[in-house]
């Protein structure tokens, strides 16, 4: 074991680096040990377990299917497929279904580079929420790598429409949301917020909002073999007159849901986003229709990097032992 031993030595020296200088606030991250939990998939109703491990600078989240021989496919807009009620990636032979929640959380809480791999081809919906991945990540840890983080930085408006949902970015110095949703139904008629997205605010007022579906549609997905997993302890299922569950976490817990759900779909541009989100009425397919036009007119933003992390690379350099050969 002495190469962990050594790595464990640099990872020390990265913390220590980290404490001096404010810059490394821009350096990319992953995890620091790997973690798993089990569950089972909202739609498939297949039990699954999940682990998160850690990943080299640059490698951006991927899904390893372990069932599948550990074929993967990367967390990007150009592997999207299969938008049913929930976010779908799919690269050849491999498929991973409802990333949306796990994205959110590792985006927002600033994992860069991570390896989620699941024996079962849809991630677990746990509580419905994405605070139950905030959690297994803290478990983790998170660690410090050496290279800098790449911001997508807008620099002039983009939208998109279908009907009457519609989503558009803007300049602005921070990750910001807004979005509106406007349903049939008395108790959600119109909710509306805006945050700005940094891990705090992610953690506190949007991780613990639960996914929702109205009891008149749970019949049609369950004859479209959909939510098959579903049930009160993985989701808000709203009926006529309330919701059937005990209690909503927040009085907007649907709106605040909707932010979760777009954070998710937008994490597949692969860099963290500096520019207000504003979505009204959208879903899956319009954030991924969305996220895929973005990176299309590549002269409606930059990439912006974080100050490169020198003192760090010099401490490091200067701690390693020499090569060994
Ligand atoms: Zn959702």
């Amino acid at each position: 074991m002495e190469s962990n031993r050594t790595a464990g030595t640099t990872i020390a020296i990265h913390d220590d680096a980290i404490a001096c200088s404010e810059t490394l606030m821009n350096a990319q991250r992953t995890l620091r040990r790997p973690i798993s939990c089990a569950g089972i998939g909202l739609h498939s109703g297949r039990k699954v377990t999940l682990s998160l491990k850690p990943a080299p600078a640059d490698s951006g989240i991927r899904f390893r299917r372990s069932d599948l021989g550990g074929l993967e496919v990367p967390a990007t807009v150009k592997h999207v497929g299969g938008i049913n009620y929930a976010t779908g990636l799919t690269r050849d032979a491999v498929k991973v279904d409802t990333v949306e929640h796990l994205l959110a959380a590792l985006v927002s809480l600033g994992i860069d580079n991570v390896v989620v791999e699941l024996n079962s081809p849809e991630v677990p919906i746990m509580d419905g929420s994405a605070s139950p991945f905030v959690y297994l990540i803290h478990e983790a840890g998170v660690r410090q790598l050496s290279a800098p983080r790449r911001y997508l930085k807008v620099q002039r408006p983009l939208s998109l429409s279908r009907g009457d949902k519609s989503i558009a970015i803007y300049p602005s110095d921070q990750f910001r949301v807004t979005y509106t949703i406007a349903f049939d139904h008395p108790l959600l008629q119109h909710q509306s917020m805006t945050l700005p997205i940094n891990e705090a605010a992610f953690i506190e007022e949007i991780a613990p909002a639960r996914t929702f579906t109205f009891l008149k549609e749970v019949e049609m997905l369950r004859q479209q073999g959909l939510a098959l997993g579903g049930s009160l302890e993985n989701a808000i299922v709203v009926g006529d007159t309330g919701v059937l569950n005990n209690a909503l976490r927040f009085d907007d817990e649907f709106v605040r849901h909707k932010i979760l759900d777009s954070i998710g779909d937008m994490a597949l541009l692969g860099h963290p986003i500096i520019g207000h989100l504003v979505a009204h009425r959208g879903g899956h397919g319009l954030h991924t229709a969305f996220a895929a036009q973005v990176l299309q007119e590549r002269d409606a933003w930059t990439l912006v990097e974080g100050p490169a992390p020198k003192d760090v690379a010099a401490a490091v350099a200067a701690a390693a032992p020499a090569p060994a050969n």
